[in-house]
């Protein structure tokens, strides 16, 4: 462990730099192009084979170790989110209304450390490692882990173990945050349209007014998390698009809602759904209108760190030196790691970067997201060190 602490550090300038470089030309989900380009541009140069346009724009890495141990995988997403950028860096983003506020372009970064550093331990590596560069985490039920593994990702060879980290604001620097079991929600996004009978506003008895209507749903709707779920098992239910009508004095034909759903367990999410379909139907008709209520399908399972590998995890991760290792909270949010974790067992972990005396405050997804870079060496660290623990 210390001889890799110590060439962490020569590398450091390499990650920050590599991260500023995908920083300042950030690309959405599905469109990662240049950022895979570079990705595998880096993988070649450390001698690591490489196959490029995995499920899209996805990147596979495999370094061999010529023994025949256990095969580890490491996982980066690189995509960024549509927001425009108000942090003034220096390697602020070039693109307009894009920018890497949810820090994958640390996670790539800090994998491509990981991958330079375990090249050069080849030697000490039981198995071969793969890395696997995923496209589009941020886009719901359509995340590019699934087609990656539908192309034969997990496979040739098949994984034993994978691992992934994601970069975290609202930990402190210099803390992993670790937990066996469930780990991030399944989430469940909906679309409901109220559909009532439009007329003038001055004359609602004569219409049924589907915005009145819309707006008794969104209440009644936090009733499920209230009094219908168990309050012992975790469960979110939120409204978080509410659109309809054109002028004041129309009553419009119809409103949509659009939100989210979150539980850890299946007859709790069944239930949930059950509930919601039975509210919104009877509210809808109590007032004269009805609905039509549909669930996108095939969205991210829940993250979910199998205990026994997460235990060794956090013993890796404890002697990692002047790095703290927590036992996580769950979260609702989701993540599509969870594909992967479906086809070989592994753990999914935080890395904080909240760092109030550098201004690095903000939440992922805020437009003033910035992160401590003094902790992407410590990604890096704990990545490889994972992956020489695993594969022997
Ligand atoms: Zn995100
Ligand atoms: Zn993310």
């Amino acid at each position: 462990m210390q001889d890799l602490a110590q060439e962490v550090k020569r590398l450091e300038p390499r990650i920050i730099e590599i991260r500023r470089t995908i920083h300042q030309n950030p690309e959405l989900a599905h469109h990662e192009v240049a950022t895979a380009r570079l990705v595998a541009k880096e993988l070649r140069s450390l001698g690591i084979e490489v196959k490029t346009g995995v499920g899209g724009t996805g990147v596979v890495g495999l370094l061999r170790s010529g023994k025949n141990g256990k095969v580890v995988a490491l996982r980066a997403d690189m995509d960024a989110l549509p927001l425009q950028e108000e942090v003034d860096l220096e390697f602020k983003s070039k693109r307009k209304g894009v920018m890497h506020a949810c820090g994958h372009d640390t996670h790539v970064a800090m994998l491509l450390g990981a991958a330079a550093l375990l090249a050069k331990h080849r030697k000490q590596l039981g198995g071969d490692v793969k890395f696997l560069f995923q496209p589009a985490e941020e886009s719901g039920g359509n995340g590019g882990a699934k087609p990656m593994i539908d192309e034969g990702a997990m496979e040739n060879p098949r994984v034993d173990y994978v691992f992934g980290l994601h970069i975290a604001a609202d930990m402190p620097s210099g803390v992993y945050g670790v937990r066996g079991g469930p780990f991030m929600a399944k989430p469940d996004a909906f679309k409901i349209r109220v559909i009532g009978r439009g007329g003038h506003g001055s004359a609602p008895h004569r219409a049924i007014d589907p915005v009145y209507i819309a707006a008794q749903v969104t209440i009644a709707l936090q009733g499920l998390s209230g009094r219908m779920v168990n309050p012992i098992r975790p469960f979110v239910i939120s409204v978080c698009s509410v659109h309809g009508g054109t002028k004041n004095n129309i009553i419009p034909d119809e409103v949509v809602l659009e939100g989210t759903i979150r539980t850890f367990e299946k007859n709790t999410r069944s239930k949930a759904i059950a509930d919601m379909r039975r509210v919104v139907a009877s509210t809808c008709e109590a007032y004269g209108g009805s609905c039509v209520i549909d669930f996108q399908k095939d969205t991210y399972p829940v993250v979910y760190n199998d205990e026994k590998v997460t235990e060794r995890v956090a013993k890796t991760l404890r002697r990692i030196p002047r790095m703290k290792t927590i036992r996580a909270d769950p979260r609702m949010g989701a993540e599509d790691f969870s594909r992967f974790q479906q086809k070989a067992p592994g753990t999914f972990y935080y890395l904080g970067t909240g760092n109030t005396s550098k201004g690095c405050d903000s939440p992922n997804h805020s437009s003033k997201f910035k992160v401590d870079e003094d902790v992407l060496k410590y990604g890096t660290l704990s990545l490889a060190s994972l992956a020489l623990e695993f594969a022997n």
